[in-house]
C-alpha cells in the first residue's frame, strides 16, 4: 500500500522529494495546492510540474475529501461530525459555536485504550490511532460544516492525544504549516487525563500548543476507581509535571474537572483540590457530567458551591456547559451508539 502523501509534514514531503531526486522547494507548491485549495487528485496540484505530479502519484496515495455524517442540535446549533475512516474505525469531532466564536473539538484515536468509567469512547477500548492526515480531515470538515473560519482547536475528542502523540504532532505541524492551512498554533489545546512523559517533552518542545489536563478527582484513589491511568501516573506526579510545564513555558494550564453528582462535589473535594492546584498557573473548568444515554444533573447546588470555594480559593473557576444534549455531543457518544 502507498503512504498517503497527506500523512506527512512539509519537511517530511521535502525529504521524500530529495530521495526521489526532485528539487525541495516543490513541497510548498504541493502543500498549498493540498490544503489551500483542497486539491484531490495529483493531476490537481497546481504549481507543481507535470513531471513531478505522475511521480508523485506513482509513489503515494491521496485519499478523497472525508464526508461525515453530520448531526445538527436544534437546542443550540452544535454540530456533530461522525466519520468511518478506513477499515471502518469511527471518529468525531464537534464544531461548537460561541459568543462571536467557533471552536471545533477534534478526535486523536479512534476509541481510547484508557478506559475511563465515566466514558463512552472508554468503553468501546483502543478501535486503533488515527493518522496525521485523518487528524487534518477532521479540521477540514469542521471547516467546511462551519462555513466560516475556525477560532480554536481543541484535541479532546475520542481518544487519548499523548497516547497518538508521533501522529498528533505531526498534525499539528501540517495543519500550522503557513504554505498549508495556516492555522496558529497558539490557537490549538490539547488535553490529556495525564501522560507524564509527553507533558514533559510538550514542556521543552518548540511546539505552542496550550495544554489541558483532565484532573477528574483530587483524590488519589477515588481518582484511581475513574481514572484508570492514574495507576501508571499518579496524580501528585501529573501536577508535578503540569507545574513543570507553566514554568519552562511561562504559560498557564488549564484543568479540567468534571464533576460527578454526589461523588466529586463536596466542600472537602474543593478545599482538597485547591490545595492542589491555587499555586498553579492556571485556569479551572467545572465540567458537570453528562452520562451516555442521558441528561445529567447539569447545575446543581453543589457545582456553583464548589465553583464559589474555588474562586475564594484564588483559582479562576469557570463553569462549562453541556452543548448539543440532543445529539449526543458528548465524546464517544454517538460512535458507541453505532457499534452497540
Ligand atoms: S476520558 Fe479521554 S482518556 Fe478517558 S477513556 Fe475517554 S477518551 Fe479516553
Amino acid at each position: 500500500m502507498k503512504p498517503g502523501i497527506k500523512d506527512l509534514t512539509r519537511a517530511e514531503l521535502e525529504d521524500a522529494l530529495v530521495r526521489l531526486g526532485e528539487k525541495p522547494v516543490h513541497a510548498a507548491a504541493a502543500f498549498s495546492a493540498l490544503y489551500r485549495e483542497g486539491a484531490g487528485s495529483f493531476a490537481g496540484l497546481s504549481g507543481v510540474p507535470a513531471r513531478l505530479r505522475r511521480r508523485l502519484a506513482e509513489c503515494f496515495s491521496l485519499a478523497p475529501a472525508a464526508a461525515p455524517e453530520v448531526f445538527v442540535s436544534a437546542a443550540d446549533g452544535t454540530r456533530k461530525l461522525l466519520f468511518s475512516f478506513e477499515g471502518g474505525a469511527p471518529a468525531e469531532s464537534v464544531v461548537l459555536p460561541g459568543k462571536g466564536r467557533l471552536s471545533a473539538c477534534i478526535s486523536s484515536q479512534s476509541g481510547c485504550a484508557c478506559g475511563c468509567s465515566f466514558c463512552a469512547t472508554g468503553a468501546m477500548g483502543l478501535v486503533r490511532d488515527l493518522r496525521p492526515s485523518e487528524i487534518v480531515a477532521q479540521y477540514e470538515a469542521c471547516r467546511r460544516e462551519a462555513g466560516s473560519p475556525l477560532s480554536s482547536l481543541v484535541f479532546m475528542g475520542m481518544g487519548e492525544p499523548f497516547l497518538n502523540w508521533e501522529n498528533l504532532r505531526k498534525a499539528v505541524l501540517i495543519l500550522s504549516d503557513d504554505a498549508g492551512h495556516g492555522f496558529p498554533q497558539s490557537r490549538m489545546t490539547v488535553s490529556t487525563v495525564g501522560v507524564v512523559p509527553v507533558i514533559r517533552e510538550l514542556a521543552g518542545s518548540p511546539l505552542k500548543l496550550r495544554l489541558a489536563v483532565s484532573l477528574v478527582a483530587a483524590d488519589e484513589k477515588l481518582r484511581a476507581r475513574l481514572v484508570p491511568m492514574e495507576a501508571r501516573w499518579p496524580l501528585r506526579e501529573v501536577l508535578a509535571a503540569a507545574r513543570g510545564y507553566c514554568a519552562a513555558r511561562r504559560a498557564q494550564v488549564f484543568f479540567e474537572y468534571i464533576v460527578f453528582d454526589g461523588v466529586n462535589d463536596s466542600a472537602e473535594d474543593a478545599a482538597r483540590l485547591a490545595g492542589l492546584i491555587k499555586d498553579i498557573p492556571c485556569r479551572l473548568n467545572l465540567i458537570p457530567h453528562n452520562p451516555p444515554g442521558g441528561p445529567g444533573a447539569g447545575v446543581t447546588r453543589a457545582v456553583k458551591a464548589f465553583q464559589k470555594a474555588m474562586i475564594a480559593s484564588g483559582v479562576r473557576t469557570y463553569l462549562r456547559l453541556e452543548k448539543g444534549p440532543d445529539i449526543s455531543a458528548a465524546c464517544g457518544q454517538l460512535a458507541a451508539r453505532g457499534r452497540r
